[in-house]
């Protein structure tokens, strides 16, 4: 008897502050990332972040950006989707309203939440939430049904997870045809001056109906959310699986990748690593040099916590960047453990749940 549906995700994008090259940072470590979990029965989610892909097709266009990196990625997702992985929408708004020199983007971080977008923007038209939605929808639907004929995007993941105040966000979307949100990372909450969350008070469910707050279950809502997984990790196990990406010296960033998130940008060592032992629980995640052993916890948690619920099978999101998968061999070695030692796991996606 299967307990948990696990369901890899990966949030597909350069760096937030516009560093970082599609080559070395999207398309080389997906290409690797989908090949390991072909290799094991499982697909991939990718969320793909639209808004800088259209900055990347108008520059490319307008003969600034020397490589066709809009191309690359249409090429790239037209091809997971015939091989059977879904594609479904992010967006990181801070380049709706950016300026390219030719080797750097300067994007607009007051732009940065999409929470604080407008339903409609009279000023700034294409920042206006419903009309932003409908054209993402449509950018990805003219890339996949080509070769998907069945393909329909009504998946969304906020970039940074910043969604709140995320009333005209559900609006739109619903409004856009959308039925399934997995921006929600349980129980979870952070601020610094560009990102915004707040997640403490989520339901505890696999997953709920929504209606104007991701935080509250409505039974009329049109929107399920399903959760990123968290849980809870223990100071002893936090310093056992941080040791175990020392000692094997699990690279954070591919090979050739170079850049930084606008978030840890200038964080010194120690402060990122209070950040990690302040924090109350952890997303369920599969890059970020995470171990075998971490993602075996995570997995094991889920189980547990299946076991209690009434539920059927228990969606189980986990979520990793290219930007940040160069521990191939640890995934790898996880499908393997699952295959060989669980037989409560099954790996599935968000239209098969
Ligand atoms: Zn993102």
């Amino acid at each position: 008897m299967k307990s948990i549906g696990l369901i890899f995700t990966t949030d597909y994008e350069i760096f937030g502050n516009g560093s970082g090259c599609v080559e070395k940072c999207m398309i080389e470590p997906t290409e690797r990332m989908t090949t390991i979990l072909e290799n094991h029965g499982a697909t991939l989610t990718l969320f793909v972040d639209v808004c800088e892909y259209w900055a990347f097709e108008k520059e490319f266009a307008k003969g600034n950006l020397k490589k066709d990196w809009a191309g690359m990625i249409r090429a790239q997702l037209q091809d997971l989707a015939k091989r059977g992985h879904d594609v479904q929408l992010h967006f990181h708004p801070q380049w709706l309203d950016y300026s390219f020199d030719g080797i750097r983007w300067t994007l607009n971080y007051d732009l940065w939440r999409i929470g604080k977008l407008k339903y409609e923007d009279l000023e700034f038209p294409d920042r206006g939430l419903k009309k932003l939605f409908g054209r993402g929808k449509k950018t990805l639907e003219t890339i996949i049904t080509p070769v998907k004929k069945d393909y329909s995007c009504h998946i969304f993941r906020a970039g940074a997870w910043s969604m709140q105040p995320e009333k005209d966000v559900l609006k739109a979307l619903a409004e856009n045809g959308f039925d399934i949100d997995s921006t929600v990372a349980s129980g979870l909450a952070f601020q610094d001056d560009y990102t915004f969350y707040d997640f403490t008070n989520s339901p505890n469910e696999p997953y709920w109906k929504i209606e104007d707050s991701l935080n509250s279950i409505s039974g009329n809502g049109k929107i399920k959310e399903v959760p990123i997984f968290t849980t809870k990790m223990s100071l002893p196990k936090k310093l056992k699986f941080l040791g175990l990406k020392k000692k094997r010296s699990i690279p954070m960033k591919p090979r050739g990748c170079v850049g930084a998130s606008i978030a840890t940008e200038g964080k010194g060592k120690l402060s990122k690593l209070a950040e990690v032992f302040a924090e109350k629980r952890k997303m369920f995640t599969f890059g970020d040099a995470t171990s075998f052993e971490e993602m075996t916890y995570f997995a094991e948690r889920a189980i547990q916590r299946a076991k209690s619920s009434k539920n059927g099978l228990f969606p189980v999101v986990a979520i990793s960047h290219p930007k940040t998968f160069a521990n191939e061999q640890e995934l790898s070695n996880f499908l393997e453990w699952v295959a060989k030692n669980n037989k409560e796991i099954v790996f599935t996606n968000y239209n098969e749940i």
